[in-house]
């Protein structure tokens, strides 16, 4: 496999990623499933807030592997405070993991559940100085996680992304993404687990605080047709739908999970 070519397929998946990527055989990996049973509820978790700056939107993406959107974390303009997190930490993106039919597309599992698909906001410690020497830190990162669910009253704020998709259609196109505030694609419900592990794309580092939202959000079937519209080729190949971007469940190697909520 060559460094650059890690993907999703047989011959560049999940399976292979260990042979470029060491720690992606470590023990902090992620995703995980998460068993209500196992989960600890903490009484000293406090709530989470974001305070994002619509301004801080840049561009739309896609990379083959995902549909990206970035922030100018230049400064704490859009940040993350609270809940399992000292200090504030940088908005720095946001991208989606999606399957090919509504029955799975999630990379964490709750109780046995895969949801059409996960969005990722990615955020990082701006005491570590920049984006890759957070990387190196296990306080370096925070990521929100939130499920979208095919239900019956759609969110229309996914609207913004998705009507952008159009433009961003094979791998390599970007497109202007502005004035944009992530946080109205949170769910009503701030309960949140939370627990240690890393990026679920090489190179998986282990520095990710992961605060996982308990309420999915609803997407429409149309919404999801889509997402999965992308194509993970360039403009002047056959065109090959981005889907199934997701990593299987990843040991739990003896973590705890903590819950916000009872
Ligand atoms: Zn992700």
């Amino acid at each position: 496999m060559a460094q650059s070519v890690w993907g999703y397929d047989k011959e560049n998946g999940p399976e292979h990623w260990h042979q470029n990527y060491p720690m992606a055989k470590g023990d902090k990996q992620s995703p995980i499933e998460i068993n209500s049973k196992d989960v600890r509820h903490d009484t000293s978790l406090s709530p989470w807030h974001a305070s994002y700056d619509p301004g801080a939107a840049k561009t739309i993406l896609n990379n083959g592997r995902t549909c990206r959107v970035v922030f100018d974390d230049t400064f704490d303009r859009s940040v993350l405070r609270g809940g399992p997190l000292t200090g504030a930490y940088r908005l720095r993106q946001l991208h989606l993991h999606w399957g090919s039919a509504d029955d799975h597309g999630s990379e964490h599992v709750i109780d046995g559940v895969k949801y059409a698909a996960e969005l990722h906001l990615v955020h990082w410690n701006p005491k570590h100085g920049n984006f890759a020497g957070a990387l190196k830190q296990p306080d370096g990162v925070a990521v929100v996680g939130v499920f979208l669910k095919v239900g019956k009253t759609p969110k229309p704020e996914m609207k913004r992304i998705l009507e952008e998709i159009d433009n961003i259609k094979t791998k390599g196109k970007e497109a202007p993404f502005q004035h944009f505030d992530p946080s109205i694609l949170f769910p009503k419900s701030r309960d949140y687990w939370t627990y240690h592990g890393s990026f679920t794309t090489p190179p998986c580092e282990e520095c990710i605080t992961w605060i996982l939202l308990r309420e999915p959000i609803e997407v429409s079937p149309d919404q999801m047709a889509r997402l999965r519209s992308l194509s993970k080729n360039g403009e002047n190949e056959p065109m090959c739908p981005l889907v199934d971007n997701w990593r299987p469940l990843q040991p739990v190697k003896g973590r705890i999970v903590r819950a916000s909520f009872k």
